[in-house]
């Protein structure tokens, strides 16, 4: 995605941490492998690590109920991110998630934080216009 880069880099530049939040029930499925999601997500932080920057977490559901079973951690639900709030010292008042579905955004109102909706164009312009950096360099 354009800018996705740059706007991780930005964020870890400004002291946010980085995470991903993802349903994977193509784990569930039985498309791929939990291995795969996270050979997936190691080539990402691979790849990002280029131009210095990183993302600090990857959080996965591999569940979907039709498959497998229900839980917790399925998008809308909020697992994944009170799972990171636990496992980080996250001050959730300047905590914000950026997603491109209705799911993400009720994800982020039960756990509490601010959600933005983003569908396409540039990562980097939106998350710092998120941030408050209008001056983009
Ligand atoms: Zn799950």
């Amino acid at each position: 995605m354009e800018g996705a880069q740059l706007a991780i880099r930005l964020l870890n530049d400004r002291g946010y941490w980085v995470f991903v939040v993802t349903n994977q029930a193509g784990v569930a499925r039985g498309y791929y492998e939990e291995a795969d999601v996270q050979r997936l997500h190691r080539w990402i932080n691979a790849e990002l690590g280029k131009s210095g920057a990183q993302v600090d977490q990857f959080y996965y559901c591999p569940h979907h109920p039709e498959f497998d079973r229900d839980c917790d951690c399925r998008k809308p639900k909020p697992g994944m991110l009170l799972q990171a709030m636990k496992e980080w010292p996250i001050d959730l008042p300047g905590s914000f998630l950026i997603g491109d579905k209705s799911t993400d955004l009720e994800a982020a109102e039960h756990a509490n934080i601010t959600g933005h909706m983003f569908r396409s164009g540039d990562l980097h312009a939106a998350v710092a216009q998120v941030i408050g950096q209008n001056q983009i360099d």
